[in-house]
Formats: structure tokens, C-alpha cells, sequence
């Protein structure tokens, strides 16, 4: 074992592709075969640093603080209260300041907290890598690769770090990330001139970079920020944008409104100055006041708040979403294509038949536990007086990757679940795993791929025998066998009809169909090329696996039914077996199936049109995926795709929403989705459509439950300026009230947990605007009942004897508990809030309520504040008027919310909600 004395003392720039890679295992005191000890990789840990790029340069928090203040209406603000100084209104000066300091504050948490659920996200997703040590292989984070490590690559994996290559098999690693060429390049182990570019150094494999293809195993020899990538990382330092269409368009809504009022109250100024009502720093004042009152400054960030809230609560959900505006998209998706085995099924595999070419022999026992045996026709029989059955098992185990595990009597699967259950086949038959393997030591193989639906193995016996063994899909098999073996030992010529009808009978179970066949070989032979598979094999047998679809998606599957989604089933798997898994999970259409080599005989057009009719498609290879998704999109679908492998990634990138598993995915397959399942399971995606659909809803309350705010606001001050009228309300007041009292009610708007009909109402369509229809009605009928709301009370509260200062306390507080009514209006769109749930409101409704009340005592009564604000205590009487107001207004808007479902329809928040809006429903 190397010990640490001999290996290098720091990571130096060196160059390793120019000299034979057992330079570089030297230099690095690194063991081809067996790998670095666990001693030995701590202690490279400890020297070198963990195998991770420096984070990018983060602004730091002042900086981050000081941004708050970057913003058009902070300027006005700030212009404002230097103006408000010079005309020697100290104190408003003062509140101005103060307000515009608080709400920077808010801002900068509201920003912390953001952007702290997406680092969390970012980390869920670091990639792990495959490293020998110790002699065995292992599955390590990533991070924790040290110089001297043998990293082990296979398609679509990420490359961990620099690595000098020590053998390949048809590797290839696509380099975009270092060189800009797309083209995935070939590697091999030959060094090459030291001056050859980057994109030439063909026996490095570069951190950062994709095996698109084939495998390969190398030496590490940079890590962290001694890589190639290190070097450039400032470069493409991945930042998360915290944006999304819908962000970006009411962020541009804003600003084109605050141009807007700003040009407004420009001219309102200038009226008002050649009407002369007004004195100059008077109507000043009042038109700052509009400014403040119409821009709805706090959304941007609140939306912002909600969306990063959304996305964290989908990642405790095991959905973890990768670029935020899919979010978003999921609220339109309409159809879900999903793989089927893991993510529709258990991925528990059990062998549940053999057959032969004469027997069918059935399995008993349950999961991995070795417990269990063979009966024919109904009869328990010793798989030891059947030769062929042994032999079959052992070839199907030879040519298997997986181990089990148990813990007491609880058996586990390492690898692949279906090689798992032919592990425990294995047991079942009376073979010793441990033994087979030692006296048919395997020399090579061809890995499984879903493209060619097969693996080989190679293995030479202590007899002196060659034997290659075979498992894959019975299609494939059968046209690679001429042979087959008979129970008495003989070979006889295959008998393709009898398999084929054998295979549709085990896969009309719903059992997945294997089959097993084995050649034999000279000794010399020691590598396995596809050439050696290609005929003449013997065909041993099949073999039928249970694997049971997840009751969780059984239910997912009628909520996304329910919720207008169709859900499609894509499969390498046996039409027989898909179809009958499809029935178990009551998809749409069971009756039809479509399989890979139809599909490529349709054209487009066709194609569009089966797509859309079919839910089950059967024997399909990743490229099938792609055309599936264009042709769905063709028919006007929103698409969310499944995926793992390296080649589902062209798929994933061209559905509108790529998702991938996070187990047993691929970094390639992650790389190109939108959402990594961590848990690989099809009821997560229900649960993100669902939680999609939610943040949506959430976005478009907080909207709501904004803009009229702004609008009763600045509604009140154009109406006061233009008629001459006595301001209901001050400046410095309404910026208490947007910038502190607004901005705390809406907080609460994104931890809204879902409405009750949230997967009972058909996909939104794509590229619905926000600002719909029934948006604007809602925020133009709810700013007028503001306005009155703050006029009457204002007017009601003088007539009643009250000086303008207490009439305008009356109006504040009016207006702010009308907000706090319409919080509980505006948490169920459409319907009604006066359920018992509605009524008791969440922890956090509860808290911000309980806050804004106490800061309005506070407003109201505190000396101090009359200071700032001018404000007067309110007797009780006054106060039970005012909650009076708010409580008419939330019978108004349930009596809206009645009306509304009366003639537009019941439980739809999204669909046409007006006449305006109302599109043809999607079939
Ligand atoms: P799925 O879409 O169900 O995951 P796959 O593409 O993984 O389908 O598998 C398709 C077929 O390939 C299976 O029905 C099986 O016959 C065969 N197969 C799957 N995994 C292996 C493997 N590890 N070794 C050999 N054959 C396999
Ligand atoms: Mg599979």
C-alpha cells in the first residue's frame, strides 16, 4: 500500500498527458489495481483539501445590504426626504429615512433567506463518483476524490476531477465545459505531444466534463482548484438565477409603472402648482405621497420570497428543483411520460418463473431473503436433479453485478434490483455465490445499455474452460441464438415461435422477461467484443421477474388524472409486461400499445397523433423518448419527461420539463433536467405538480393581495389632489403602511398550503398572462372598496366631530385592518374563507396579524409615533367601526367569490374565470 511519504507533497502544475501512465501512478504512489488504503486517502484529504472548486465570490453582506437601496423608488425616497430637509420638515425627513431603512432590512433577510433554500437545494445536489480503494469498488462523494485515487467512469458520469486514464473501453467524454466543442471526443491511454491543446490531450479526462460513452478508469492527478477547470472556474461559476417569466414580468410591470406615476405626479404637480390650492412643499409632499402609494415596491421581493419557499418546500418533498422556472412550468404540464421500473414500480425484484424449453417452473418466496423454492406444475422439486435449471441460474448469476446484503433477516440489494433477485435465484437453487464466482472468475464484459438491451460476460474457468454468458431482453436474445438447450443436456435448433409465445405468456403476468443464453469460446479468448455475441448463442431459458407497481403511484397517478394530467408509461420493458403494469396502475388507455420499432416507422404526423392517443409504449429505446416528447409538444401537450440514463438527456432538455432520477440517475441525465427526484419516484412528481401549482397560486395571491393596496392608495390621493380635498391619508403614513404593515401581511402569503381544488382543475395554459383578466377585476374592485373604505371612514370620522389628525388615524387604521379581511379573503381564490380552516388562519397569518395589530397600537397610541406620524388615540367605539368596515368588506368579497362560481363555474381558480378569459378547454 503507498504510503503517504511517497506521494507528492502538493499539487503542482505538472503535465501527465506527454509520458505513459505508470509515471503517473508512481508519482503518485497509486496502485492500479488496488486503489489508495482509507489511511492513506485521510491523509491526502487532510493535505490537498477536499476536491472542490473555490465557491465564487459571494458579495459580501454590507455590499448585499447596500443594494436594498438600489431601486427606482428608493431614489425618489431619498430624493423626497433631502428635499423635505431643505424645506425644513425635519421630522418627515426623519420617517422617510427610517421607513426606507426598515424596508432595506426586510429586503436583505428576505434575500438571505432566498438565497439560503437555494444553496441548500445546490448541495443536495452534489455529485458522487465512483473510486477503487482498498481493492474494492466504492461510491464516494465526489469532494472527497484525492490525487492518487482510481476513478472508474461509465457513461454519463461527470468526471470528478483531472485524471491521467489507465485503461478505456470506447470512452468518449464530451468537453464542452473546458473547450466550447460539443462534440464528444475519444479517449484512449496512449500519451500525446506536451504541447497538444487542451481539447487533444486525449489520455485526460478533464474535471467537469461527461462520459457520453463507454467506460474507463484513471488516476487522479489534480483536484479542486488545481484542475483544468479550477483554472477557469471564475468562468462558468454556475449561479442559480433567482428569476422566472413570471418574475421578469412583473418586474417589468413595476417599473413601467413607476415611470408611469413618476410622469404623473410630475404632472399632477405642475396642475396642482397653476391651480394654487396647494402650497409648493405641500403638494410636493402629496405627490411623493402618490409615488409611494402607487408603486408596489414590496413585490418583486415577496414574489422572489415565495418562489424560494416553494422550491424548498418541494426539496423536503424530495422533488429538488434545478432551474426555478420550472416551478412555474409545472403548473401547466399536461402530460407526464414516465419510465416504469423504479419510478412506476418498486424496483423490488423477485424471480417469480423459469422456463425451459420444456418446463415452466414456478418460484416461491418473497423480496431478496434467500428463503424459497422451486415447484413444477404444483409440485415442490430440488433444483439439484434439474441440470439445466442450475446451469441457467448460475449463468444468469455469472453474468450479474450485484450482491445482496442482510441485516438479520433483512436483504438488501448492492446494484441493480433485477441482478439482485438472480442473486437470490441463486441462493434458492442451492448455489454458494461466493464459490461460482471464485470457480468461473469473470476476465470481461459488455455492460448492460437500454440501447442494446443485453449484457455479456466473459469467464474462464479453473478447468480450463471459456464460457460466455449472456442476459437480456428475449427479442434481442432470440436474434442473437441458433441453439437451444433441451432438459436432457442435448443442443437442438432454436425453436423461435416456442420462445416467443413462452415470453408474451410470463409477460402477460406482468412479470419482466429475461433471458439467459451462453456460448462457448476458445481460452485465448480474452476480451469481449460485440462481435462475439452476435450469433450463434444457446439459449438456456427465461426467466420472469415480479416487480409490483408503488401504491403510492397507484394514487398519484388518479391525482394526476383527476387534475387533467395524462399520464404515459415508457418502458424498454415487454409490451406484455408494460400493459399489464399499466392495468395495475389504472392509466387511461391500457388497450393500445405502442412499441419502439413502430414508432420508428410513423411519421411525424402520425406519430403526433398515436402519441397522444397511447399511454403505454413498450420496447423503446432513449431515442424514442426524444421523438416522443416532440411529437406530444407537436400536438400542443406540456410535457414533463422522465429519465436516467446518459442518452435520455437530449429528451429531457427538449420536454418542457426534464426530470430526473436522483438514485439511480446519471450526472448526464441531471445535468440536462429541470428536477432531480431524490427519492426516484413517480408520486414525487405528482406531489411537484401539485406544489407547482401551489407556488402559482401563491405568486398570484400575493399579486392580488398587493396591487389593491396601491391602487385604494393612490386612488385616495388622486381623487383628494384633483378635487382640492383635504389627504385622507399623509405621505409619511401610507409609507408606514406599504412599507411595513403591507409587506408583513403578504410575507405570509408564501407558506399558503394548497387549496383544496389544486389538482381538481385542468393544467393553467401555457403562457397565460399573470395580470389575466380576473386579476385585473379583482384588483380594481377591491382598490375601489378600499377607496371607499378610507374616504367614508375618513369623511364619517369628521362628520362625527373627529380633527383632520384623528380622522386620519381612523382612515390608516381602516385601511390596514381592510387588508388584514382581505388576507382571509384572498387565501382561497374562489373559495369560500368561511370554513373553520379559513377562519383560524396558519401559525404564520397568525403571527404577522398579531404583529401588524401591536404595531398599530402602537401607531396609534404611542406618543412617539404621533410625533412621526401625527397620529391621535382612537376610543373604542371608533375601533369597533373600523373592524365593522373590515368585516363588510370580506362579506362583499365572499358574495363576489358566490356570484363569481355561480356563473363562471365552481372550484376553478385558473380556468376562465370571465368572459374575457375563457378559452376552449383542452380535450
Ligand atoms: P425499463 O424502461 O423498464 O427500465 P430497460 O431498458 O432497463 O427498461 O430494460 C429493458 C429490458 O432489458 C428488460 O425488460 C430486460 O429484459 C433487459 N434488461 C434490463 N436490465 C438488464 C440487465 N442489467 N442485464 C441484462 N438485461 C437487462
Ligand atoms: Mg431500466
Amino acid at each position: 500500500m503507498p504510503r503517504v511519504e511517497a506521494g507528492p507533497e502538493r499539487q503542482a502544475p505538472t503535465t501527465w498527458h506527454d509520458r505513459p501512465h505508470q509515471e503517473a501512478l508512481e508519482a503518485l504512489a497509486a496502485s492500479a489495481e488496488q486503489g489508495l488504503d482509507d489511511q492513506e486517502t485521510s491523509a491526502r484529504l487532510a493535505r490537498f483539501g477536499h476536491n472542490r472548486l473555490p465557491e465564487p465570490k459571494r458579495q459580501g453582506p454590507l455590499l448585499r445590504f447596500l443594494r436594498q437601496f438600489h431601486n427606482l423608488l428608493i431614489y425618489v425616497l431619498l430624493a423626497a426626504a433631502a428635499t423635505t430637509a431643505a424645506l425644513g420638515h425635519l421630522v418627515d425627513t426623519g420617517v422617510i429615512v427610517a421607513v426606507v431603512f426598515v424596508n432595506a432590512v426586510i429586503g436583505f433577510i428576505q434575500e438571505g433567506k432566498a438565497e439560503r433554500a437555494l444553496a441548500a437545494i445546490r448541495d443536495m445536489l452534489a455529485p458522487k463518483a465512483t473510486v477503487l480503494r482498498a481493492g474494492r469498488r466504492q461510491t464516494v462523494d465526489g469532494e472527497d476524490i484525492v490525487p492518487g485515487d482510481i476513478v472508474i467512469l461509465e457513461a454519463g458520469d461527470r468526471v470528478p476531477a483531472d485524471l491521467r486514464l489507465l485503461d478505456t473501453r470506447g470512452l468518449k467524454v464530451q468537453e464542452a465545459v473546458l473547450t466550447g466543442e460539443s462534440v464528444a471526443v475519444d479517449k484512449a491511454t496512449t500519451p500525446v505531444a506536451g504541447e497538444a491543446p487542451l481539447g487533444d490531450r486525449s489520455c485526460l479526462a478533464f474535471s467537469g466534463t461527461l462520459v457520453a460513452a463507454g467506460q474507463g478508469r484513471g488516476v487522479a492527478v489534480a483536484t479542486g482548484a488545481a484542475t483544468e477547470l479550477g483554472q477557469v472556474s471564475a468562468l462558468i461559476a454556475e449561479v442559480q438565477s433567482t428569476t422566472t417569466p413570471l418574475i421578469r414580468q412583473m418586474a417589468v410591470f413595476a417599473r413601467w409603472l413607476t415611470l408611469f406615476i413618476l410622469a404623473a405626479s410630475a404632472a399632477i404637480l405642475l396642475f396642482g402648482l397653476t391651480l394654487g390650492d396647494y402650497g409648493f412643499s405641500e403638494l410636493f409632499m402629496a405627490v411623493v405621497g402618490l409615488s409611494v402609494a402607487a408603486i408596489p415596491e414590496g413585490l418583486p421581493a415577496i414574489l422572489t420570497v415565495t418562489l424560494a419557499i416553494g422550491v424548498q418546500g418541494m426539496a423536503a418533498r424530495h422533488a429538488i428543483v434545478r432551474r426555478l422556472p420550472a416551478i412555474e412550468a409545472l403548473g401547466s404540464v399536461s402530460v407526464i411520460c414516465s419510465d416504469k421500473t423504479g419510478t412506476l414500480t418498486r424496483n423490488e425484484m423477485t424471480v417469480a418463473s423459469v422456463a425451459t424449453a420444456k418446463q415452466l417452473f414456478t418460484v416461491s418466496g418473497s423480496g431478496y431473503a434467500p428463503h424459497g423454492g422451486f415447484s413444477l406444475a404444483e409440485r415442490d422439486i430440488e433444483a439439484g436433479d434439474f441440470p439445466l435449471l442450475t446451469g441457467l441460474t448460475r449463468a444468469a448469476f455469472l453474468c450479474s453485478e450485484a450482491e445482496l446484503t442482510a441485516q438479520g433477516d433483512d436483504w438488501h440489494v448492492v446494484g441493480d434490483p433485477m441482478e439482485g433477485a438472480l442473486v437470490t435465484l441463486a441462493h434458492k437453487a442451492g448455489l454458494d455465490p461466493a464459490f461460482e464466482r471464485g470457480a468461473h472468475p469473470r476476465t470481461d464484459s459488455i455492460p448492460f445499455d437500454s440501447q442494446h438491451r443485453f449484457m455479456a460476460s466473459l469467464h474462464h474457468d479453473h478447468s480450463g474452460q471459456a464460457a460466455i454468458y449472456v442476459k437480456g431482453a428475449p427479442e434481442r436474445l432470440l436474434e442473437m441464438c441458433q441453439w437451444q438447450h433441451h432438459d436432457d443436456g442435448r443442443t437442438e435448433p432454436l425453436d423461435r415461435d416456442y420462445w416467443h409465445r413462452r415470453a408474451d405468456a410470463i409477460a402477460a403476468e406482468g412479470q419482466r422477461v429475461l433471458a439467459i443464453a451462453s456460448k462457448r469460446t476458445p481460452w485465448e479468448h480474452s476480451a469481449l467484443r460485440f462481435d462475439d455475441v452476435a450469433d450463434g448463442l444457446t439459449l438456456l431459458g427465461l426467466v420472469g421477474l415480479i416487480d409490483p407497481p408503488r401504491e403510492e403511484a397507484v394514487a398519484a397517478v388518479a391525482d394526476c388524472r383527476a387534475a387533467g394530467i395524462r399520464v404515459k408509461m415508457i418502458t424498454g420493458d415487454h409490451a406484455g409486461t408494460a400493459q399489464a403494469i399499466a392495468r395495475q396502475l389504472n392509466l387511461e388507455n391500457t388497450r393500445d400499445v405502442l412499441q419502439g420499432t413502430e414508432i420508428d416507422g410513423l411519421d411525424a404526423e402520425t406519430l403526433s397523433r398515436r402519441a397522444a392517443e397511447v399511454d403505454v409504449f413498450a420496447r423503446t429505446s432513449p431515442e424514442h423518448k426524444l421523438r416522443l416528447v416532440e411529437a406530444l409538444q407537436a400536438s400542443g401537450a406540456v410535457v414533463a419527461m422522465t429519465g436516467d440514463g446518459v442518452n435520455d438527456a437530449p429528451a429531457l432538455k427538449r420536454a418542457d420539463i426534464g426530470i430526473a432520477m436522483g438514485r439511480k440517475g446519471t450526472e448526464a441525465a441531471k445535468e440536462a433536467a429541470e428536477i432531480v427526484l431524490a427519492d426516484d419516484n413517480f408520486a414525487t412528481i405528482a406531489a411537484a405538480v401539485k406544489a407547482g401549482r401551489t407556488v402559482y397560486d401563491n405568486l398570484k395571491k400575493a399579486i392580488i393581495f398587493l396591487l389593491p393596496v396601491n391602487g385604494g392608495e393612490s386612488l385616495s390621493l388622486i381623487i383628494a389632489i384633483l378635487f382640492g380635498l383635504t389627504l385622507p391619508i399623509t405621505p409619511v403614513q401610507i409609507l408606514w403602511i406599504n412599507m411595513v404593515s403591507s409587506v408583513v401581511l403578504a410575507m405570509t402569503l408564501a407558506f399558503e398550503a394548497s387549496e383544496r381544488g389544486v389538482m381538481r382543475r385542468p393544467p393553467r395554459a401555457p403562457g397565460e398572462a399573470i395580470l389575466s383578466a380576473f386579476v385585473v377585476w379583482r384588483v380594481a374592485f377591491v382598490s375601489l372598496l378600499f377607496c371607499g373604505g378610507i374616504f367614508g371612514k375618513f369623511a364619517l370620522a369628521q362628520a362625527q366631530g373627529a380633527s383632520i389628525e384623528e380622522a386620519r388615524t381612523v382612515a390608516v387604521n381602516t385601511l390596514v385592518v381592510m387588508e388584514i379581511f382581505y388576507l382571509f379573503s384572498v387565501r382561497y381564490l374562489n373559495d369560500t374563507s368561511l370554513t373553520l380552516r379559513g377562519v383560524v388562519g396558519t401559525k404564520p397569518v397568525l403571527i404577522a396579524i398579531t404583529a401588524v395589530t401591536a404595531l398599530q397600537f402602537l401607531f396609534t397610541y404611542a406618543p412617539f409615533m404621533e410625533a412621526f406620524f401625527d397620529t391621535r388615540p382612537l376610543s373604542l367605539l371608533e375601533g369597533l367601526q373600523i373592524v365593522a368596515v373590515g368585516v363588510a368588506v370580506m362579506l362583499i368579497l365572499e358574495l363576489e367569490k358566490r356570484l363569481r362560481q355561480r356563473i363562471f363555474g365552481t372550484g376553478r381558480t385558473d380556468a376562465p374565470q370571465s368572459p374575457l378569459t375563457a378559452r376552449p378547454r383542452r380535450s
